[in-house]
């Protein structure tokens, strides 16, 4: 078992000025609250803090995550609160603790597998330190080396499945090889035991030949080179028993079948010399076509680069052969790793901002850091930026754009449920629909049968999904709405010049006049006329025609009665303007009207009413054939949007007393605005939701009492403050 001073000595050989301070307190804190548990193994449960601390010093982490190795199971696995390692140990460990223990605590069931890509993401998403990663790694590695230890067998394997599917990746994603490889060959024996002892034999059998075999091949590499004065080590050994099985599943061989299962590394003092090195393998055996790799000129994205090669050896069997440089040996062995440590982050230099390819955007600020612990302590990974990942009440994953809701959501799980979403639950609490989803949140969605989409989902929704969906929801309604209001007009119009329309609908007539307009069925003519496109007159006309005067002029008068008529009959709750539910109602734009408003409607080609505020510029210009009067309805539940503007001396926690107090009064913040004007002024429009005239005075009143306000008024929209 490593003991402490094992650690201690080997972190200050790398980092000799290393706070050895926080790892042997952290050490003495963790002994404490671990004691009297025992691992599975039987031994002391602190020897496996202490071990992860041990793999973190393999690696030459700093002296912060080393302690936070010690301290990694404290939080989950004791009494111990985050608080306290906060105050103990500082907010950058406790920060790294805390992350561990979160992604300890998810579950994940084995029948996700098929999720991997999706969990996997989501554990690094949710570790926006990267050290909380190098810390879980090392933390499956001990565990994997005393899986042994566990009891049950089904889940040894379940362990070692998960290991397979999601850390084993991660541990290559990050370029750390060594764990990724040694994480896989455990795994592979408990999940798929025979294939590994087959291996196993077959390598057994013919070990002592083999193994002259490498000897004979290696020195003979080394004598080629140094006759040709490049200086090298060269070194044989067999593959990962994991990686030759996969071989053989992808390639379907037998293990006889398998050549290449020794893999010789050549490894010299700079790039020129690799290549050159390659021509000299190349001119000695014959390389097989297609296994050629250089990933040198194009690495691989965690930054990996070498030489690969396959030839044919001079027993005529294929011989795999790396060639790659010291510096790209040290980054093969331990990935971004390396670049992390102590001894790396201080010569993090120009080239290195160039190795990094898949977290360059981070690193590309290092300049701004000339102390290596500044540098660490700041870069913080984000590597999924545009995306969430959550679960769904039986544990699935879901991936979604950064910013979606639990509309998006649920219109991801099935149409139907989105469209029937009245609410949602994440992480058991009720929420508003719009609120944002974070990764690892776990969401309920609530339907009720018969509820419908609404069009302020709009507004929130991210997902192409929820948007097409809605809006598709919006056109089915509106055609409805404008098939009704248009047979009405229609009805009316035809009667006028006593025409039948419901009898001439049917009529061939009725169906050369569809055609003519340029429409499929009749309903589609009768929609247009609904929304205003088309004027009853316009049809009415083809039947019996009629002087442009006059159809300009009944047509208004037509629209007005029938507005009226619907009025009586149809007015139902909630609506917005007084009977006018089966028109298209708009709102002005311009001067956005809440109930309370003195308001008047416009007639629009095409759209419907549009209500304006009385005193609105557009509304007195408008033509008065074309104005409608229209009027709140006594029962309104919806929300209006009203913009607002604030004109203070700046100060500092200006901004959040406003909103707080626009948040007490209930109002919701839709949009917000600052501008800083000469004189220390500044002038910070909002727009919010209001339920009507009063509530947007309740909510105007309570922001002028806040200090050194000057001025709170309400703008039209578009003017300026
Ligand atoms: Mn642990």
């Amino acid at each position: 078992m490593i003991r402490i001073t094992d650690i201690l000595e080997k972190v200050s050989e790398y980092f000799p000025e290393a706070d050895l301070d926080i790892i042997d307190r952290a050490y003495v804190y963790s002994a404490r609250v671990h004691a009297g548990q025992m691992r599975l193994s039987g031994e002391p449960y602190l020897s496996h803090p202490l071990e992860v601390a041990g793999i973190l010093s393999d690696m030459k982490l700093d002296s912060v995550s080393v302690a936070a190795g010690l301290l990694h199971d404290v939080v989950e696995d004791t009494h111990a609160t985050p608080e306290e390692i906060r105050e103990m140990f500082g907010p950058e460990t406790e920060h790294i603790v805390s992350g561990v223990t979160k992604i300890s605590t998810l579950s994940f069931d084995n029948s996700q597998a098929r999720h991997a890509e999706s969990i996997r993401k989501m554990i690094l998403a949710m570790a926006d330190d990267i050290r909380v990663i190098l810390i879980k790694l090392a933390d499956r590695l001990h565990n994997m080396r005393t899986l042994q230890y566990h009891s049950n067998p089904q889940k040894q394997i379940e362990i070692a499945q998960e290991t397979l599917d999601i850390y084993a990746p991660i541990a290559a994603r990050l370029g750390i090889y060594w764990i990724k490889q040694e994480l896989e060959n455990i795994a592979f024996q408990y999940v798929i035991p025979e294939e590994y002892e087959k291996i196993e034999t077959f390598i057994k059998k013919d070990k002592e030949e083999r193994e002259e075999y490498i000897e004979t091949i290696q020195s003979y590499i080394q004598h080629k080179m140094d006759t040709a004065n490049l200086k090298c080590e060269v070194s044989g050994r067999y593959k990962q028993f994991y990686s030759i099985y996969q071989k053989m599943i992808q390639q379907n061989l037998e293990f006889e079948e398998v050549y290449d299962i020794i893999a010789f590394r050549v490894i010299l003092e700079n790039v020129a010399q690799c290549y050159e090195a390659l021509g000299l393998l190349h001119s000695l055996w014959k390389p097989i076509a297609k296994k050629f790799k250089d990933y040198i000129a194009v690495p691989k994205l965690n930054m990996y680069q070498s030489l690969h090669t396959t030839v044919i050896g001079p027993f005529g069997e294929r011989m795999e052969i790396q060639i790659r440089t010291q510096e790209m040996e040290k980054i093969a062995k331990s990935g971004i790793a390396a670049h992390w440590s102590y001894k790396e982050g201080r010569s993090v230099d120009e080239k290195t901002g160039k190795t990094f390819a898949w977290i360059q955007n981070l690193v590309e600020n290092q300049e701004n850091y000339r102390d290596p612990d500044e540098f660490m302590e700041n870069v913080r990974i984000d590597l999924f930026p545009d995306e969430v990942y959550v679960f769904t009440p039986k544990g699935e994953i879901k991936t979604l754009p950064k910013g979606a809701t639990p509309i998006d959501f649920a219109y991801q799980i099935h149409s139907e449920i989105g469209s029937q979403c009245t609410g949602a639950k994440v992480n058991g609490r009720l929420v508003p629909l719009q609120y944002e989803l974070k990764t690892g949140d776990s969401i309920e969605v609530i339907t009720s049968k018969g509820h419908n989409p609404s069009k302020d989902w709009l507004n929130f929704v991210k997902t192409v999904k929820a948007k097409s969906r809605i809006r598709q929801w919006i056109r089915t309604l509106e055609k409805g709405r404008s098939i009704t209001l248009g047979r009405e007009m229609c009805e009316k119009a035809f009667r006028k010049y006593r025409l039948n329309f419901n009898n001439l609908m049917r009529s061939e007539e009725m169906n050369d006049v569809v055609k003519e307009f340029g429409f499929s069925s009749i309903d589609d003519l009768i929609a247009e006329v609904g929304y205003g496109k088309i004027t009853p007159l316009q049809i009415v006309r083809k039947f019996q025609p009629k002087t442009d005067e006059d159809i300009e002029k009944s047509d208004v008068s037509i629209i007005d009665k029938i507005i009226g008529r619907v009025r009586k009959k149809k007015a139902h709750d909630g609506v917005v303007v007084k009977g006018l539910d089966d028109i298209l109602v708009k709102f002005g734009k311009c001067c956005q009207p809440v109930p309370g408003d003195k308001i008047t409607g416009y007639i629009t080609r095409g759209q419907g009413v549009t209500v304006h505020r009385t005193s609105c510029v557009h509304a007195l210009q408008m033509t008065p054939e074309r104005q409608i009067n229209v009027a709140w309805a006594g029962d309104i539940s919806d929300t209006y949007p009203v913009r607002i503007c604030i004109r203070s001396y700046d100060r500092f926690g200006l901004l959040a007393e406003i909103t707080a107090a626009i948040s007490k009064n209930s109002a919701n913040i839709l949009q917000a605005h600052t501008e800083t004007k000469e004189n220390k002024m500044v002038d910070t429009s909002f727009t919010i939701a209001v339920e009507g005239t009063d509530h947007l005075k309740k909510v105007l009143t309570s922001l002028r009492k806040i200090k050194f306000v000057q001025d709170v008024k309400r703008l039209d929209a578009f003017t300026e403050p």
